[in-house]
């Protein structure tokens, strides 16, 4: 007999959602995820997709994978440590770690595995997590996972990191400390502080945890928020994703040798998990190939992110503080932000809506991801649409 609980819990709480404008509704695409989607039968311009570099469909990738499919078939067939590793797996591995200029690198299934793998891996229940308080949600999973205090601190407020460390040094309670941190804070686009946080982490003796899945191809040439600060031999995981920039499907920790090491033996979704598919294996390793190859894409990427917000500014709209090609235009109010987002559509813009919990409750936004597959005249397209809807329902 189904369970009248859960039917009255799930009643309540989706109508709850729903009657506070925070109900998300998915909408399938009828075409690839490129710089334009058809949605409903109608043409998009697409600012939602994180394949920053338009690799998700390119030529390249699509070859790759259509020939690993070919020679290896569509399943790898079990999990790393029993049989599941082929040789393209290990082939991977190692154009991730020259990539990100670390000894090694652990490929997963994706960004969110990694962080459930990582940190429980090495941290436990004697000791304690330093924790941005806007680090992603599965940074925020694998820190409970672990069975680590969680100590969070304000969002990238270097003074208060600083005290919190001290005082769980000093408290003495705990055995290892760790302080982890987005690279890049997808919602706003600001980078972390890593220079100073790999101060602290000096001083107080802490495990450095970056997870750079919005850095990973958009940053330091490519190579990351680490490298772009130069701090690749000081950060001891730098965690990355497949599906971002690289345009496929995966995660990874780049870190030591002896680091990657305990994690093929110790990590949870390595050993219960089945490994990456053939097809994805061999399109992230020609992404990567092609991103240690040359910087074109991301400079595509940057003039577009510029350009577009030199644009959204100039209409008087509230962009944030981005550091990175990510736009937000920040609203407030959840259900003008979601009526906003629904008006750009009606007009041909693809940009979805970001509220609570994803973001603070009140800072509801239109978030713009621009890519390297943008064309200007899209972007211009995109940036009228935004005037004509802004003026009518009074942003602007
Ligand atoms: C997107 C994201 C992830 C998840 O990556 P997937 O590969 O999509 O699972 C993890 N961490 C951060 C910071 C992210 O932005």
């Amino acid at each position: 007999m189904a369970s009248k609980k859960l039917a009255a819990f799930l009643q309540e709480n989706l109508e709850d959602l729903k009657s506070r404008g925070l109900y998300n509704v998915i909408d399938p695409l009828e075409s690839p995820n490129g710089p334009v989607i058809k949605i409903g039968g109608r043409e998009l311009i697409n600012l939602s997709s994180n394949n920053y570099l338009g690799l998700a469909t390119d030529e390249r990738l699509k070859k790759a994978a259509i020939e690993a499919v070919k020679e290896f078939g569509v399943g790898a067939g079990a999990v790393r440590t029993i049989n599941g590793t082929l040789e393209i797996h290990v082939n991977l591995e190692k154009k991730i770690a020259e990539f990100k200029h670390t000894e090694a690198a652990i490929a997963f299934q994706s960004g969110f595995n990694c962080n459930m793998a990582a940190i429980s891996a090495v941290m436990d229940k004697n000791d304690a997590i330093l924790s941005d308080e806007l680090n992603h949600a599965s940074i925020i999973d694998g820190c409970r996972l672990s069975k680590a205090k969680i100590i969070r601190f304000n969002h990238s407020d270097m003074d208060d990191l600083r005290a919190k460390a001290k005082e769980a040094k000093e408290s003495g309670q705990f055995n290892k400390i760790m302080v982890i941190t987005d690279g890049v804070f997808s919602m706003d686009g600001d980078i972390a502080k890593l220079p100073e946080i790999v101060e602290i982490a000096e001083e107080f003796d802490l495990i450095t945890y970056v997870d750079d899945a919005h850095g990973s191809g958009v940053l330091g040439n490519g190579a990351g928020t680490v490298k772009h600060f130069g701090l690749s031999d000081k950060i001891d995981f730098q965690i990355g994703t497949l599906s971002k920039a690289i345009g496929v499907i995966g995660g990874y920790v780049a870190g030591k040798q002896d680091l990657i090491d305990w994690l093929k033996v110790r990590s949870r979704p390595f050993l219960f998990s089945t490994a990456l598919t053939p097809a994805d294996v061999a399109a992230c390793t020609k992404a990567i190939e092609i991103l240690i190859d040359s910087t074109e894409l991301q400079e595509k990427l940057w003039n577009n992110g510029d350009y577009l917000k030199k644009g959204l500014k100039e209409l008087g709209f509230d962009i944030g503080h981005s550091e990175t090609p990510i736009t937000p235009c920040i609203i407030g109010d959840e259900v003008l932000a979601q009526q906003f987002s629904k008006r750009l559509n009606e007009e041909g813009v693809y940009a979805k809506a970001i509220v609570f919990p994803t973001v603070p409750r009140g800072t509801g936004r239109v978030r713009n991801m621009p890519t390297a597959a943008h064309t200007r005249e899209m972007l211009d397209q995109a940036i009228s649409i935004y005037e004509k809807v802004g003026k009518e329902l009074g942003i602007i």
